[in-house]
């Protein structure tokens, strides 16, 4: 039927209205991460690439888009593995998305014959993660119906899958709150919103359980039938015959072009790390088995810069032994060093790593080799075993969580070794190295609290690392881990250590073409709200037990300079907890440099757990200093926990409503609301992992 002029004018007017609605979110001043709008230049290099999510859409012939709110690569990933097994299980035509990458504003106009989903991590304090800031400002900031009472997201459809940690104060509230706002904008949930829990170690079971009964209420609500999933590979693999490993065209680990022409340039962040020179490192433990790490990161060739308080983020490479059992059970021994090109044999897939490229790059600077495998990813290796056993086991250990957990879980096997374990040896050199691609996480950086002052040094970060280990049942070798243990390797090299290989472990320490020699390790800073207050008269209580203690010695550091150039500090206590006072005592020197100048201003708690007959905590230190901490608290101090969040810092919030309700003579309801109000502003804060 043809319009009429009044249809049109009408129409227009209301989309305008739709449009004005959906702009003003994005206008609501909210303090952003001073970080996203860097991220957003970065990204600028995308220009020309459409931020229209329903544009998209339609030009690539989708009508399931799958977002993804991701920091460390895991609801990138369940994004991915949703993606694929829509297309190969449904015959959807799937596209992931960064949140990042679109504007939301016409969400309202995706058919209703299409479905969003949404993957959504939360981070820290209840927060989103970095690429996902504007959108859940601009989702929860929405009002609920548009003036003419219609859902404004009546038409769309939607999925949403939340991955969180219950030992957080705020457990999954992304993916809670984006659900509500949703739902209140009239859109249509398919399935359960779902939650996955890191905290409970069960983030993967969490998933797989919820994922069935979603595809289930999903096929049925848009007529979808299941087939028989076959493989389909995203990636497609093009040996470059031309060319050699030293071609200088082709990627041998650097980050990105800029790396791969030897002209880095800031801004540095997670799409780009500044190759910085380790200045000094050292080990702080005195035990033999047991080391933590004291690293002088030199940012003065940089335009980098960092507040006290924030996080250095390291970028790790591969330990050659695992990239040597993987490429190995895989047969790519004798290819390792050939060159090839990777292209997305669909148009929305995007190449985790630039090419052309080799094997061995791949592995040693792009992919979690090391990481957890997922249930799924074995089942879907399966129909490529080397033999009928191997792939009724592989389907086996796909198909039955406990046994699953039994074998492979509870020894921290890696994909390399299940693979050796599972074919007895035998290689796998049918499975499509794409398949590896979709199902391994990108290498992530690790985050450090960085346990420098900027007021102090604001060219130079320190960080505070202790090394991953873990002996394991049923396993020779203990778990080493990634990033810590190639920092040990950088400090043993930078100590004198020609061939430093800690643990038995080597790095490719001098990066790709050397171009990390002279002890650089790649970086870059991730800014946070675990700040000092700016009155610096205020009196500060800080719990850091292990290496919890990072930020804190930053803090400590920064009233020392405070002082030391005439200005007026408040009290400062600082609780450390360690094993024994003669072995794991971090900086145990400084404290009383600190001391020094501070003087009673300054205080050190220490609870050494190991050395009485009962064991001594923080928490129980604090609970002792009751009064003093209430009487603080009236004073308006500050109150900051860092480190173990599984337990610690769900004991200390505990202690401290039981201080605060004795000492006030308060109910202890009335106790936790007040801790509730403090960490809301900002009084109460945590940097914990
Ligand atoms: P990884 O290889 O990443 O292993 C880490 C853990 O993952 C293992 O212990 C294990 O539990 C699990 N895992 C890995 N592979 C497997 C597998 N195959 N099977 C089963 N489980 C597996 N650390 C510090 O020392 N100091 C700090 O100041 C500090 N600050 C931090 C601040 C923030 C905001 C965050 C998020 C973390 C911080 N961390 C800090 C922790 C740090 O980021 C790293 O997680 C830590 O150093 C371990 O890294 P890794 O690469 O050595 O270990």
């Amino acid at each position: 039927a043809e319009l009429d002029t009044l249809d049109i004018v009408v129409l227009t007017a209301i989309l305008l209205g739709t449009v004005a609605y959906f702009t003003k979110g994005k206008f609501w001043g909210v303090t952003k991460d001073p970080y996203a709008s860097s991220f957003a230049a970065a990204n600028g290099a995308k220009a020309g690439k459409t931020r229209n999510i329903v544009e998209k859409m339609e030009e690539s012939g989708k009508n399931c888009i799958i977002f993804y709110g991701s920091q460390t690569g895991t609801a990138e990933d369940y994004a991915s593995r949703l993606a694929k097994e829509g297309k190969s299980r449904y015959g959807l035509e799937t596209m992931v998305a960064d949140l990042e990458d679109y504007d939301y504003e016409n969400l309202d106009t995706i058919p209703s014959d299409k479905v969003v989903m949404f993957v959504l991590a939360t981070y820290g304090e209840g927060e989103p993660t970095d690429n996902a800031v504007d959108f859940y400002e601009f989702i929860t900031g929405e009002p609920a119906f548009s003036l003419d009472n219609e859902p404004l997201l009546g038409n769309l459809n939607y999925v949403a899958f939340g991955l969180g940690n219950n030992t957080y104060e705020h457990y999954n509230l992304m993916v809670r709150n984006v659900d509500k706002a949703l739902t209140k904008l009239g859109a249509h949930r398919i399935g359960d919103a779902g939650e996955g829990d890191d905290g409970a170690g069960t983030m993967e079971e969490d998933f797989l359980a919820w994922k069935d009964p979603m595809w289930k209420a999903l096929a049925e609500k848009m007529g979808l039938e299941e087939r028989e999933a076959i493989y389909e590979p995203v990636f497609g693999i093009v040996e470059r015959d031309t060319l050699t490993a030293q071609s200088p065209e082709v990627y041998l680990g650097e980050p990105n072009k800029m790396h791969l022409d030897g002209t880095p340039k800031g801004p540095f962040n997670a799409h780009n790390p500044y190759i910085a020179p380790i200045a000094e490192s050292r080990e702080l433990f005195n035990v033999k088995d047991r080391n933590c790490l004291h690293m002088e990161i030199d940012i003065s060739g940089s335009n980098l810069s960092y507040q006290t308080g924030d996080h250095l983020a390291v970028w790790p490479t591969n330990p050659g032994e695992e990239v040597n059992r993987f490429l190995s059970i895989l047969d790519l021994d004798s290819k390792r060093h050939d060159v090839i090109s990777v292209k997305a044999l669909e148009p929305t897939a995007k190449v985790p790593f630039p090419t052309p490229t080799t094997f061995d790059a791949i592995v040693r600077y792009h992919m979690e080799i090391c990481a957890p495998v997922s249930r799924q990813f074995l089942a879907t290796l399966a129909p490529f075993a080397p033999d009928e056993a191997s792939k009724a086991e592989m389907t086996k250990l796909g198909g039955d969580k406990e046994y699953f957990h039994d074998k492979i879980n509870v020894h921290h096997l890696n994909i390399g070794r299940v693979l050796e374990i599972v074919g007895k040896g035998q290689k796998w050199s049918n499975v499509p190295f794409s398949a590896f691609i979709e199902g391994i996480t990108k290498l992530q950086p690790r985050y450090y609290s960085i346990s420098s002052s900027s007021l102090e040094q604001p060219k130079k970060i320190s960080i505070t690392a202790v090394v991953e280990e873990q002996k394991l049942p049923g396993r020779e070798d203990p778990f080493r881990g990634v990033s810590t243990n190639y920092l040990l390797a950088l400090k043993q090299k930078q100590n004198g250590d020609p061939n430093p290989s800690p643990y038995g472990l080597t790095y490719e320490i001098m990066g790709p073409r050397n171009k990390y020699d002279g002890i650089h390790v790649p970086v870059h800073v991730r800014h946070s709200n675990f700040k000092l207050p700016s009155d610096p008269t205020k009196p500060v209580i800080m719990i850091g037990p292990g290496t919890g203690v990072a930020p804190f010695r930053g803090f400590v550091r920064e009233r020392v300079k405070m002082a030391q150039t005439g200005q007026t500090v408040g009290k400062t206590i600082l609780f450390f907890g360690c094993r024994r006072s003669t072995e794991d005592f971090l900086y145990e020197k400084e404290w009383e440099e600190a001391k020094s100048v501070l003087g009673d201003n300054f205080e050190l708690v220490t609870a050494f757990s190991r050395e009485g007959n009962k064991k001594v905590y923080v928490q129980h230190r604090l609970k002792q200093r009751s009064k003093e901490i209430n009487e603080l608290l009236e004073k308006k101090a500050y109150f900051y926990v860092c480190g173990d969040a599984a337990n610690m810092a769900r004991e200390v919030n505990t202690v401290l409503a039981q201080i605060l309700a004795e000492e006030r003579g308060i109910p202890e309801a009335k106790a936790e609301d007040i801790v509730k109000n403090m960490r809301a502003s900002n009084q109460y804060q945590e940097d914990v992992w």
